[in-house]
């Protein structure tokens, strides 16, 4: 890879920044004795910082976007023709990429049928709360208005996706919340919460169903799902789990939301991840990968029966989906997506997903052999996770410090891994990998030798 020249002195940035950014999720007092780490370049599965340091981005820009790879010339490029041509038109109109796009995605979703586009994971989830809300007022008197969500899931950061979180570190201090969302049990097998082992898919299954059967089957109209939880500590479906959920959501008709801003185009190595798992959703949302954060957007997609709802020849003026988000309109999301989907399919991203995300665990279960620390690993495609524990009888969290610990020496190595960071309470001991999709096999190994390394330094 030839190397990429941040610019030497970037001491005028890291002024502009200490003076005036607000960090995300960071503490800022952080910043009276380290500098921000300012990325400066990227290339392929490498960034370069403001120092000039080079590191390994395991993480695909820190949370999971950068589906293609950094420094992508035809994604760009296809932006900028974009944007010369026809920037913007508020999406009450519509584009020639949104069109395009809309049409290709769909043909890599059977079964679904309608494209709603905004901005961020956050806003398409939202577009569902409301869509589900206005189905319960146009077609169930009002009824039907509850949407369920899972403990250790993440929908996303405004006020109403922070009611529909699952993650209690993520929503302290935020309250009060919007009504009408409630909590199901998380299916992590490693932290069998049930009596019995036995069939623990099923089971818990069977625990959204007791919600359901509490709640009134008649107030629930959805149910909000990561396909696999990512942040909340990357937690797999476990065998016979999606099945159930399924079969007790048809019978008490609920919507199958599944939230797939995470997992969506590539990550798990199929298209969509719910397409490994024999789900038929009701509504499929999407972000990060769509453009690999070439451009900020993200979709709303949804069968075309439930589109149907939102049909109305009686002339009511209320019949309509009345929801719209400006940016929407601005085209570089969609010409990014329509190239950021045809380098995925051409250089057959899909497949290398599945072939490096083997190797991936494959290395993980070396590491949990070697380890104690380490209690479980697991995942799906490009994206694992590796859940560290101080006893392995107990399975008791490790200290959290030390988990970051490892992150940070794996960082002063240049490798970059993320982990479940302030999310989730008594829990933040999971340590994240996603690494783009072109990953290859010196890749991985780099990174799990990175954390081999780190656990050996940390924990002994
Ligand atoms: N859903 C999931 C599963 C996510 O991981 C995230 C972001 N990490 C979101 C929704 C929210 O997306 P955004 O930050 O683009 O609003």
């Amino acid at each position: 890879m030839d190397a990429v020249l941040a610019k030497n002195d970037n001491s005028d940035v890291i002024a502009a920044d200490k003076a005036h950014v607000w960090h995300h999720l960071i503490q800022h007092k952080t910043f009276e004795t380290v500098d921000p780490r300012i990325i400066v370049e990227g290339k392929g599965l490498r960034v370069w910082d403001a120092a000039g340091k080079e590191h390994l981005d395991g993480v695909s820009g820190g949370v999971w976007t950068v589906n293609v790879g950094y420094g992508r010339e035809t994604i760009a490029q296809a932006v900028r023709d974009q944007l010369v041509k026809m920037n913007f038109f508020a999406n009450t109109l519509g584009s020639v990429p949104g069109a395009l796009f809309a049409e290709r995605l769909i043909s890599k979703m059977p079964g679904m049928s309608r494209v709603f586009y905004s901005n961020s994971g956050s806003e398409a989830n939202e577009k569902v709360f409301k869509m589900v809300r206005q189905i319960s007022q146009r077609h169930h008197g009002g009824k039907k208005s509850k949407i369920l969500y899972r403990d250790r899931d993440y929908h996303g950061t405004t006020i109403t996706a922070l009611s529909a979180g699952g993650q209690g570190e993520r929503s302290a201090h935020y309250g009060p919340f919007t009504p009408g969302f409630v909590a199901v049990p998380h299916c992590l097998e490693y932290r069998n919460q049930y009596d019995s082992a036995e069939a623990y898919g099923e089971r818990a299954a069977d625990a959204i169903e007791e919600v359901i059967l509490r709640e009134g089957p008649d107030t629930i109209g959805a149910i909000c799902l990561e396909t696999m939880t990512a942040g909340g500590g990357v937690i797999v479906p476990p065998e016979g789990y999606w099945e159930r959920v399924q079969e007790i959501c048809k019978r008490h008709q609920i919507l199958i939301h599944l939230d797939e801003v995470v997992c969506g185009v590539g990550r798990l190595g199929t298209w969509f991840g719910y397409q490994q798992f024999g789900i038929k959703p009701d509504f499929v949302t999407m972000a990060k990968g769509v453009a690999s954060g070439y451009a900020a957007i993200s979709c709303t997609v949804t069968t075309e029966e439930v589109f149907d709802l939102f049909k109305d020849a009686s002339g009511d003026p209320l019949s309509y989906f009345r929801d719209i988000s400006t940016y929407a309109g601005c085209a570089a999301g969609p010409a990014a997506a329509l190239e950021n989907m045809r380098i995925i399919e051409d250089e057959g991203l899909l497949e290398n997903t599945l072939s490096m995300g083997a190797r991936l665990m494959e290395n993980l279960e070396g590491l949990k052999e070697k380890h104690a620390v380490v209690g479980d690993v697991r995942g799906r495609g490009l994206f694992a996770g590796v859940e560290l524990v101080s006893d392995r009888v107990t399975k008791e969290p490790a200290n959290e410090a030390k988990v970051q610990a490892v992150a940070g020496h794996c960082m002063a190595q240049g490798v970059i891994i993320g982990m479940t960071n302030r999310a989730l309470p008594g829990f933040n001991n999971t340590l994240c990998l996603a690494p783009a999709l072109i990953a290859t096999a010196d890749d991985i190994d780099r990174l799990t030798s990175s954390i081999d390394e780190a656990l050996t330094a940390v924990f002994s």
